[in-house]
């Protein structure tokens, strides 16, 4: 197996192109800098050919990270079907943790403050929650269906 952005086959996984249930393949280095945020403009060259990618999910991961790179000049030469499109402009914005951390779908996090939630119930301080959801709220994220402030949470 390759990666579907760089060709490289070191450690390749599948990784999820949210919100759908796509994946594209991707080797370690392409995940370790798409989940962390910190994108390496010379390791990305290579999706001036990700970008050609008859596989829509490479397409939208390609176009998110070209926007993200601020290569205007490449997305707009991209050709999306509008589902491509509007499903590459889903995703929501970057949500971090009270101490600065980025947060992803699938992350387990701890309260860091005791919480009244609608409904009279609490959360204590030091619950942890697994496998959050980014969710569309800004400035939340979604823990067994309760929305929490990410300012509010640790990622553990
Ligand atoms: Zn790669």
């Amino acid at each position: 197996m390759i990666c579907d952005l760089c060709g490289s086959n070191k450690n390749v996984t599948a990784f999820k192109v949210e919100p759908k249930d796509e994946y594209v393949n991707l080797c370690e280095d392409c995940k370790n800098q798409i989940e962390s945020g910190n994108l390496d403009e010379n390791h990305f060259q290579c999706l001036n050919d990700a970008m050609w990618s008859e596989k829509s999910a490479v397409k939208v991961l390609t176009y998110r990270l070209l926007k993200k790179l601020g290569r205007v000049d490449l997305t707009d030469m991209m050709y999306l079907e509008e589902d491509e499109l509007a499903w590459a402009e889903e995703e929501g914005e970057e949500k971090f943790d009270s101490v600065g951390n980025k947060l992803n779908n699938g992350d387990n996090v701890m309260v860091i403050k005791d919480l009244n939630v609608k409904g009279g119930n609490s959360i204590k301080r030091g619950t942890v929650f697994k496998n959050i959801r980014l969710g569309d709220t800004p400035g939340h994220i979604l823990a067994k269906n309760i929305y929490i402030k990410t300012e509010f949470i640790k990622k553990v």
